[in-house]
């Protein structure tokens, strides 16, 4: 990187670790099944070029997100790898799409109808079935048949792969799962032919499902991360996960204040006892949101707690001793024998794993090592 940074609040990503739970996954699966490397959302807040890079270096064949701008900017610095777009995207983009080599997701005979009087090139598109998402895709027979029809019809549009995606995959009860297989199976049954790439299978059905969900590809992506899907995964998981995020920053700032003495906006957090109290140069605005005022972090091996209301570029930590300036402080990952986890900031705040490092903004650098 050729960005020097001057704050020290960094976000590490550990591409060794993104590797080695790809390379796990490879493993777990049948022989012939790809691995989709999804990367959608900044690849859930690590980096989206370089955590593709490092994925398909360790065996993943493809890439997904959501959007065609996030398409558009994987696609400027890998030119070679298929990239499928999992949202919406407009029939405007259907030529870029084209241009660029970019699968798109298709759900809909009117968008076909348009994106063929568009594009004057192959177009790779895969139809997603809605078996209960009730998100985005097919949701009849009658519909798919159509769609598919019009697709064969096409000069430049290209059958290249159906898929849908589950809602309860990660969960112990397995009714409604089921419901949305029979329901899958019954939509590829309705189809004359398969497409070269039946796909499925999120982290949690790769992970823990029957082999054959995973058809000819897995979507694999919050356990390429090193987190499991929920508690219940957790427990069942086939091999151990490496988390690839960690969060860091420094001590900018040191007091000592006497009882009665408050902190930050509001007063909120008053001394009961003399208390030494650190400032650290994050923030909301580098998606410390308010809520995670009470969080433990890390200095010296040490759990300490963020004290006070967090404000839009510090917040400040209460000491058991005075550090020195530029000790080194850790939000999410190890340090000496105590790790502060992805899935802790999550319940802290009462949401999900995926969602913490998402919401760490841009303003803070991704470090890869
Ligand atoms: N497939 C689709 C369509 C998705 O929306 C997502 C993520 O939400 C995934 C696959 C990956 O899911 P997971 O991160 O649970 O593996």
């Amino acid at each position: 990187r050729t960005n020097k940074h001057f704050r020290p609040t960094k976000a590490i990503i550990d591409l060794n670790a993104i590797k080695y739970n790809v390379s796990q996954l490879k493993k777990h699966i049948q022989p012939n099944v790809k691995i989709i490397a999804v990367v959608k959302a900044n690849a859930y807040g690590h980096g989206d070029v370089e955590v593709a890079k490092a994925a398909l270096e360790a065996g993943a064949s493809m890439l997904a997100v959501a959007t065609p701008e996030e398409a558009l900017h994987v696609r400027k610095h890998l030119p070679e790898p298929e990239i499928l777009v999992l949202g919406y995207s407009p029939t405007s983009f259907a030529e870029y799409a084209a241009n660029e080599n970019i699968t798109l997701a298709v759900y809909s005979y009117d968008w076909v109808e348009e994106a063929e009087k568009i594009c004057s090139k192959p177009l790779k598109l895969h139809i997603k079935v809605d078996t209960g998402m009730h998100r985005i895709g097919v949701t009849t027979e009658k519909q798919l048949r159509s769609l598919y029809e019009k697709i064969k019809l096409s000069d430049h549009l290209i059958f290249d792969g159906i898929f849908t995606h589950f809602a309860t995959a990660d969960e112990e009860e397995d009714a409604y799962f089921k419901k949305q297989v029979d329901k899958f199976e019954q939509f590829l049954k309705a189809l004359p032919e398969k497409p070269r790439l039946v796909h499925v299978a999120n982290t949690a059905t790769a992970l823990i499902k029957d082999a054959r969900l995973q058809y000819d590809a897995v979507r694999f992506g919050i356990s390429m991360y090193g987190l499991a899907p929920s508690e219940y995964v957790k427990g069942k998981l086939p091999y151990p996960l490496k988390p690839a995020f960690s969060l860091e920053t420094e001590l900018v700032a040191i007091k000592q204040i006497e009882p009665g003495e408050s902190v930050g906006y509001g007063a909120a957090f008053t001394a009961e006892k003399p208390t030494y109290i650190g400032t650290l140069p994050i923030g909301y605005a580098d998606g410390l949101i308010r809520k995670f005022s009470g969080q433990d972090v890390l200095i010296d091996g040490k759990r300490v707690p963020i004290v006070g209301r967090i404000c839009m570029d510090q917040c400040m930590i209460a000491l058991p001793t005075a550090y020195n300036i530029g000790e080194k402080v850790v939000l999410i990952g190890k340090q000496k024998d105590e790790e502060i986890t992805i899935d802790e900031w999550a319940a802290k705040v009462g949401t999900i794993n995926y969602e913490v490092p998402c919401i760490i903004t841009s303003r803070v650098p991704r470090i890869y090592n």
